[in-house]
């Protein structure tokens, strides 16, 4: 990293919970990056999550954050669902709204738990999927993917993370995401992955300050 700076890259998303996630993987991987929420920039512009593909929600995402982010930005979106082997890769894109356009994350995962009812262990499948679309400094975008595979449990167990975390048991694993906590979900899960692919990006492009830091 030249001089030390961090680069700053706006995150088009509300969702404080993905900036945390976003930024300890940062400094864990030792990347001079300072994950700011779209909040830096007086809060995510309203946008209809209605493309039904995972690139475009972050593409319509990422460049409305962009079209308030001062010139030459880096801005980053994060589109990501779990998407059950029993509802044929629902609730998939749609997960945040699984229980309705309010977005309630309790009452998403309350729904899961209902619809997934009486379904028995050997059809309870499940993968997280996480799409990073980052558009640097000159405006080109690129997408970076990552999955995680596991299984639904019948009840939600644990108090770390976010939105279906209690729910999701990755594989080789007993505990859920939630009980699992950030260091292990750090290592293994969705964003970890797709996080990991962009690290390699950035560390391969040399890294450095977007004008606008
Ligand atoms: P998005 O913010 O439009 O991408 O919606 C993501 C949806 O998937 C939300 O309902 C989240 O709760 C859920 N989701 C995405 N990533 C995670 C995760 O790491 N843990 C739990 N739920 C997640």
């Amino acid at each position: 990293m030249r001089g030390g700076a961090r680069a700053v890259v706006y995150l088009a998303s509300g969702n404080a919970h993905k900036a945390a996630e976003l930024q300890a993987l940062a400094e864990r991987d030792g990347l001079a990056l300072e994950i700011r929420s779209a909040k830096a920039l007086g809060g995510m512009p309203a946008v209809v999550e209605d493309t039904g593909t995972f690139v475009g929600n972050a593409r319509k995402k990422a460049r409305a954050l962009r079209a308030i982010a001062p010139p030459g930005s880096l801005v980053l979106a994060d589109d990501s669902g779990v998407c059950v082997d029993f509802l044929d890769g629902g609730p998939g894109v749609e997960s945040a709204y699984f229980a309705g356009p309010a977005g309630d994350a309790v009452a998403n995962l309350r729904k899961l738990v209902e619809v997934m009812r009486g379904v028995p262990a050997g059809r309870r499948g499940a993968r997280f999927y996480c799409l990073l679309l980052l558009i640097d400094g000159a405006g080109e975008e690129r997408v970076f993917e990552g999955a995680c595979a596991g299984a639904l449990l019948d009840e939600p167990r644990g108090g770390a993370g976010f939105g279906y975390d209690p729910l999701f048991v990755p594989e080789g694993f007993t505990a859920s995401y939630a009980e699992l906590g950030d260091e292990v979900k750090g290592r293994l899960s969705h964003r970890a992955r797709a996080w990991a692919a962009l690290a390699a990006w950035w560390r391969a492009r040399g890294g450095g300050r977007q004008a606008g830091d």
